[in-house]
């Protein structure tokens, strides 16, 4: 007898797995301890792998009304390097994504249960706030947040960084110069990303070190001061906050990739965590959660699953890692958006090999 698997965590990862395995006739038991729709830290800015994947699964994003994107922009100071993206990808709010895909994933026959969140885990039971759950092989996927006793081994991964997310409302002239682009402002210590999600939105999301933070004040306001002076920025100052205060995360591990072994499959960032500016966090959720479903139906252990996710991802990975390192410290933004202004192809180039190949995607049949 199969048991059903239970997956802990309904952010893309999760309801992606969910949604897969519901499909192959092996409807899961899924986990996700927000009773409702919310708001994620995340630049929301959906890559055409991440929305392949959607597709495949029979997730209708155009209905989410996102914006689109073809073009991304750098700023360094006064310095701007432009290029064409080689695909299309959308704006649009992981508020309203995650909870399609969700019901999607329930529509489907997955076993969700919002508001249920995991303690920890018991061998193959999760320990949950309403009790234990049957056994059953467990897909680990509850993103940036680790669950006691399975915390992400950080060695090797950026320390020391915080992330923020303000929605603002947009005004003219934002909308105007984002029509069509991602923007990312490299300042020092940190870098942020601005775009339109749906309805007239603008998400801007960041990253800031630590220690940059606090020699800034230590606060919301005079983190948002300093980043009203970049001129990649400045216009943000018109534009009304959306969010009562913006959503804040420390200690994002980025560079982490899960070592194979024995235990749960990791999915999302329980798995791999690529640097955000390259937009493809969300892409390696869902070919996590693909990927694992189909092992799992197919008879795979945990560490076949977690090798061959590594083998679509890793590159991505340590490539993005190191990028991030020089553009956050020192001068090296100056000279990487200046060496990119020069060579606008490189820009696109950087943007192909740091996400997941199409061949990888293929081989899911996506
Ligand atoms: C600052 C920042 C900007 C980013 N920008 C982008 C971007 O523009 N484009 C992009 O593609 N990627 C981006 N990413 C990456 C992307 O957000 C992640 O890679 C992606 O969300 C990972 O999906 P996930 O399903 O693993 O985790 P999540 O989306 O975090 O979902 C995990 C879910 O698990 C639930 N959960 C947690 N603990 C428990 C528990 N104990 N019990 C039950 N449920 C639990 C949570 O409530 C959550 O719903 C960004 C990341 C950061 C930090």
């Amino acid at each position: 007898m199969t048991l059903r698997a239970i997956i802990i965590g309904g952010g893309l990862a999760g309801g992606a797995a969910a949604a897969r395995l519901a499909q192959l006739g092996q409807p899961p038991l899924l986990l996700e301890r927000e009773a409702g729709a919310h708001d994620k830290i995340c630049g929301e800015f959906l890559s055409v792998e991440a929305g392949r994947h959607l597709a495949g699964l029979g997730v209708d994003v155009a209905r989410l009304g996102g914006a689109r994107i073809d073009r991304v922009r750098l700023h360094a100071g006064r310095l701007t390097a432009e290029a064409r993206l080689p695909f299309v990808a959308t704006g649009v709010t992981r508020r309203a994504l995650d909870a399609l895909l969700l019901d999607h994933a329930a529509a489907a026959g997955a076993d969700v249960q919002r508001g249920t969140s995991v303690r920890h885990l018991a061998g193959n039971r999760a320990v949950t706030s309403a009790g234990d759950t049957d056994p059953g092989p467990i897909l680990l996927a509850t993103g940036k947040h680790d669950l006691r006793g399975e915390a992400r081994d950080p060695r090797g991964t950026i320390p020391g960084l915080i992330g923020f997310k303000q929605f603002f409302r947009a005004t003219p002239a934002l909308t105007a110069r984002l029509a069509g682009a991602v923007e990312v402002t490299a300042f020092a210590g940190g870098y942020a990303g601005l775009q339109c999600v749906e309805a007239g939105r603008l998400n801007l999301c960041l990253l800031v070190d630590q220690a940059r933070y606090k020699a800034l004040g230590g606060s919301w306001p005079l983190l948002l001061a300093a980043l009203l002076r970049e001129p990649g920025l400045a216009l943000l100052a018109d534009a009304e906050p959306l969010l009562a205060k913006p959503l804040a995360i420390a200690s994002v591990p980025y560079g982490y990739l899960a070592t194979p072994g024995a235990g749960p499959y990791r999915l999302g960032d329980q798995a791999a965590v690529i640097p955000s500016f390259c937009g493809d966090g969300m892409a390696m959720a869902l070919h996590g959660g693909r990927l694992a479903a189909d092992m799992l139906a197919s008879g795979a252990d945990a560490a076949t699953f977690q090798t061959r996710l590594r083998r679509d991802v890793a590159r991505q990975v340590r490539l993005a890692t190191r990028l991030q390192r020089v553009a956050t410290h020192g001068l090296g933004r100056f000279a990487l958006v200046a060496g990119l202004a020069a060579v606008p192809a490189a820009l696109a180039a950087l943007a192909r090999w740091t996400r997941v190949e199409p061949q990888a995607l293929a081989r899911l049949g996506v």
